[in-house]
């Protein structure tokens, strides 16, 4: 291969990559269960489990979400499993109000922002749920 065609094809690979993973929202009623993985229910009725990497799996099992109007970005694995993006894409959402909110987590105290449930990583408190409007900017949760 000539040096130019491999600089198009390594240029080129990355818009190929993203065409065949391109998300899709699933949004329906949170399900979550002691014993059962946790999913999305949507209008229709239709029970749907929802995977993820380790942090979207904590937000999804987040008592403080449980029966929320979810949304989650990712693809379907099968008829009735669903795999969110990765928790950097930010691809989880909760609706309220008419408005589609970001699901981050918020320390007030050390103004640090997280995008799954547990303690601050300065801290060490529990970080409060923020639901958030995605078009504004990451740290000041006060706009
Ligand atoms: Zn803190």
């Amino acid at each position: 291969m000539t040096r130019r065609g491999l600089l198009l094809a390594t240029t080129l690979l990355p818009f190929r990559m993203m065409a065949a993973e391109q998300s899709i929202p699933l949004r329906g009623r949170l399900r979550q269960g002691e014993d059962s993985k946790p999913g999305i229910i949507t209008r229709e009725g239709k029970s749907i489990d929802v995977s993820g990497d380790a942090a979207t799996l904590g937000v999804l099992r987040d008592q403080r979400l449980k029966d929320a109007d979810f949304e989650a970005m990712g693809h379907f694995t099968g008829p009735a499993q669903f795999e969110a993006d990765p928790i950097y894409k930010k691809a989880l959402f909760a609706w309220s109000g008419g408005k589609r909110l970001m699901v981050t987590y918020w320390c007030e105290i050390c103004s640090i922002r997280a995008w799954t449930p547990g303690n601050c990583q300065c801290c060490q408190r529990p970080m409060k749920l923020d639901l958030r409007d995605p078009a504004l900017e990451d740290t000041d949760p006060t706009n």
